[in-house]
């Protein structure tokens, strides 16, 4: 049959010669690369005994934020769940009762905010698309678990206690930080 391409490889069908048949010096030539591995720097630390630095914008678990009055940010706009390419956020919206405004910002809030953290590529998209800087990426590592529900985060998790803020300013830029000087945008910090 004529040959398509020429990039086909002819496999070899010649006989083993004794050396090769006996593996010996295989198992010598594999065993010396082993060896010379004892002697070289490790790739690998003992987590979590040790930790290895991290990037300042290294992207891990979410944290919903507040305003410095407790008041959630979020308004359940749902531009972070069209955002995301992962589908990983879902929502509920809920309409804010008179006597609430000291737990939500807006008169529209999240009554349910889930993200699943299996499907989350940790991509930011989500945080980029907020227009009410509710939702960031933190330094915080996902912890493992044994089964797949308890990776589907929702607001318990998300949103930060006022007793223990997450502070993402350092993540930000010097352009968001001057950004937030701006009182013509006061609305939005
Ligand atoms: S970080 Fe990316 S993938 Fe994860 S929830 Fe946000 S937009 Fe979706
Ligand atoms: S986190 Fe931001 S983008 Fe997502 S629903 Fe809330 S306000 Fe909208």
């Amino acid at each position: 049959m004529e040959k398509l391409t020429n990039r086909s490889v002819v496999a070899s069908d010649k006989k083993m010669t004794f050396m090769e048949r006996i593996y010996v010096p295989a198992i010598l030539k594999g065993m010396s690369i082993t060896i010379t591995h004892f002697f070289k720097k490790k790739t690998t630390i003992n987590y979590p005994e040790e930790k290895r630095e991290f990037s300042k914008v290294y992207r891990g678990q979410h944290v919903l934020k507040r305003d410095d009055e407790g008041r959630e940010r979020c308004t359940a706009c749902g531009l972070c769940a069209v955002a995301c390419p992962a589908e990983a956020i879902t929502m509920v919206a809920a309409e804010r009762k008179p006597g609430e405004e000291h737990l939500y910002r807006e008169e529209k809030y999240a009554a349910i905010y889930e993200i699943n953290m299996l499907r989350c590529i940790f991509c930011g998209d989500c945080e980029d698309a907020c227009p009410k800087e509710a939702i960031f990426l933190t330094d915080r590592i996902v912890a493992s678990e044994y089964k797949r529900k308890p990776f589907v985060y929702g607001k318990d998790i998300l949103v930060e206690p006022m007793d223990l803020r997450v502070d993402i300013s350092a993540r930000q830029t010097s352009a968001v930080h001057d950004f937030k000087k701006n009182k013509a945008f006061a609305h939005n910090r």
